[in-house]
């Protein structure tokens, strides 16, 4: 059996899926969670059937112990399994990284040095590298970064209009994140719509409790919502998105907010949360239906907000062939994006209400008409499968070269 691991290391949790690159089959899943607090927990899922337990995980090279004591209580037994690499999900790639890379002593230290750009992030990205790596000494590390599918963007989008000082010494520029999302999803409805990816002009809504808008053009993104942080751009969980640079200077001003303050709030108490108490979509709906005023202005913040996008980046790419729904939200609320197609007539989207409201629960289909000039999919996103299959790919180029 040929697998892949996949290992998406947060500071406090690691999330791992063990997976054939080439058929996508996943043998195994887990979740190792509260890393560092006083009681830990491990979920180990094979075959169907769930194994728990609750313990305390002091740190990430514990975690990694617990993963391989996992696979030999539970199965598949590693030591039967021809593991071609072990991929990593990393979230800040910077300017240095445009594709995936094996990971070797230069990459752990430029991950490193790009810790500054994603603070919360890289950290527990870099600690799941290493760990892994003393559990799995033999076998290939490879990193694939949420951003580099956006290195491709043209100057023009990537560039503030700030000064050239800061862009010059702290690095500010429009990076992009939910890369290896946007990727699988933009080839993935090509080979839906059976049309060569270079021919096509698509706009991906991966809409989770992070969301991001990407424009595609001929399968490289082109734009993208998210920029130097995950903070820009469409309404997120806990995250307002696209507000004014002014923001942060009038409220030091008024209530003399610390800079500290400013941050927490707008990546963790904005978004719906903000708007209607309630991060959690599913939640934000059901109090839309029963008439709730707040969850009803959420709604349409989040719609105008997505409206903007599809039409400017509809602009960007001189014209759409595609627009496709993922993640969490765009998977499972089809008002949602009723609300959205339905206010792209214009440019010749035509709903298929029976289709879209069949299209939930991780379905993947086509929710405009069979005639609609623009065509509109839900595409679940699988960015474990991206990610070994991404790794797979680094491992073969290298045997192919050496
Ligand atoms: P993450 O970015 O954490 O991977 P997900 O892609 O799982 O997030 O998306 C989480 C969001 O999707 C939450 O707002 C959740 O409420 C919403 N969601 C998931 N399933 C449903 C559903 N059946 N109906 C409405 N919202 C849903």
């Amino acid at each position: 059996m040929r697998a892949v691991l996949v290992i998406n290391a947060g500071s406090s949790s690691v999330k791992y899926q063990l997976l054939d690159p080439e058929t996508g089959a996943s043998h195994a899943k887990g979740l190792i969670e509260r890393i560092g607090l006083s009681t830990g927990a491990l979920h180990h899922t094979v075959d169907g059937v769930r194994h728990d337990r609750e313990l305390p995980v002091p740190d990430h090279e514990a975690a990694m112990h617990l993963l391989t004591g996992a696979f030999a209580e539970h199965g598949p037994d590693l030591a039967q399994v021809d593991l071609v690499a072990v991929g990593h999900r990393v979230v800040h790639g910077g300017a240095d990284f445009a594709d995936p890379v094996e990971v070797t002593p230069a990459v752990l230290a430029t991950i490193k040095r790009l810790v500054p750009l994603a603070p919360l992030h890289n950290p527990g990205n870099l600690d799941g590298i290493t760990a892994a790596q003393e559990a799995f000494p033999d076998v290939p590390q490879v990193a694939v970064f949420d951003t580099a599918f956006h290195q491709t963007m043209p100057e023009a989008a990537a560039t503030y209009a700030v000064p050239k000082v800061w862009r010059a010494q702290h690095r500010v520029r429009r990076y992009g994140f939910h890369g290896t999302s946007h990727a699988y999803v933009s080839r993935r409805v090509a080979e839906l719509l059976g049309r060569p990816v270079e021919e096509l002009r698509t706009v991906v809504l991966h809409l989770g409790n992070g969301a991001s808008a990407t424009a595609v053009e001929g399968g490289r993104s082109v734009d993208t919502s998210m920029g130097l942080t995950p903070l820009e751009g469409l309404v997120m969980g806990t995250r307002g998105g696209d507000l004014d640079p002014g923001l942060a200077g009038h409220l030091a001003r008024v209530a003399n907010m610390s800079m500290e303050d400013y941050d927490r709030a707008l990546s963790k108490e904005s978004g719906l949360l903000g708007l209607t108490g309630s991060a959690d979509m599913r939640e934000v709906m059901a109090r839309r239906d029963e008439g709730d005023p707040d969850a009803e202005l959420a709604f349409e913040v989040v719609v105008h907000r997505l409206l903007r996008y599809v039409g400017g980046f509809t602009a960007v790419l001189g014209g759409l062939d595609a627009l496709v729904f993922t993640a969490g939200i765009g998977e499972n609320v089809a008002p949602l994006r009723a609300a959205v197609v339905d206010r792209l007539t214009f440019l010749g989207a035509e709903l298929d209400p029976a289709a879209n409201d069949a299209t939930v629960g991780g379905a993947e289909g086509r929710i405009t008409t069979a005639d609609s000039r623009v065509q509109v999919w839900v595409v679940p996103t699988d960015e474990e499968l991206e990610i070994a299959r991404q790794a797979a790919a680094v491992v073969a180029d290298q045997q192919n070269t050496s």
